[in-house]
């Protein structure tokens, strides 16, 4: 295994797009080494997801596992979740604010409006179809890792500057008011 370097807001390649794989360049060792790499290098640095481009490589794959996370600790647990060439469907025009942070963006979160409830197809890993539907704060986290793919990061989506903070501070001063709002909701759409 290998730890990746993570790219940091400001690197080019964060804005760029990723392209598709193949199944066959998916089904390459050295692709599945990359992928494990990707899911080594995401749990070392306490990531509830990391996508492929965020580590340098332009292509669409995104890794996501929440297991009791100490960065998100209200958030529901997802188990070890690889998407190869993701598409993200809303399922309803339900939407809700989200406190996220970005192991590219360091030392900031900020209020984000995801949607509630989203579709997920692509591939797993094998090249087998993947398809699932992920509601409520893990719904959130796919949609982030998805943007990643497209070159956008939550800043970009993040509607009120003001509500921008570094991870000291929201524990100081925001996170009160969130859970007060977001744990009701986590309670309702399950996850
Ligand atoms: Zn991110």
């Amino acid at each position: 295994m290998t730890l990746l370097k993570i790219a940091q807001i400001g690197h080019p390649v964060l804005r760029e797009r990723a392209r598709e794989l193949t199944r066959e360049e998916l089904l390459d060792p050295e692709m599945q080494q990359f992928i494990d790499d990707l899911v080594e290098t995401m749990r070392d640095a306490s990531g509830a997801g990391l996508a492929a481009i965020q580590v340098h490589r332009t292509v669409r794959i995104v890794a996501i596992e929440v297991k009791d996370n100490p960065r998100y600790p209200y958030k529901p647990n997802i188990p070890l979740t690889i998407v190869v060439n993701p598409v993200l469907t809303p399922l309803s025009e339900e939407r809700f604010d989200n406190y996220e942070g970005c192991l590219s963006v360091p030392n900031l979160r900020g209020l984000v409006e995801r949607y509630a409830e989203v579709s997920i197809t692509g591939m797993e890993r094998d090249g087998t179809p993947f398809e699932r539907i992920a509601r409520g704060l893990g719904a959130g986290t796919f949609q982030h890792e998805c943007d990643h793919l497209d070159g956008v990061l939550f800043i970009d989506r993040v509607k009120d500057p003001k509500s921008l903070s570094t991870w000291t501070e929201f524990e100081r001063h925001h996170r009160p008011a969130f859970l007060e709002k977001i744990l009701p909701f986590v309670k309702k759409m399950g996850g």
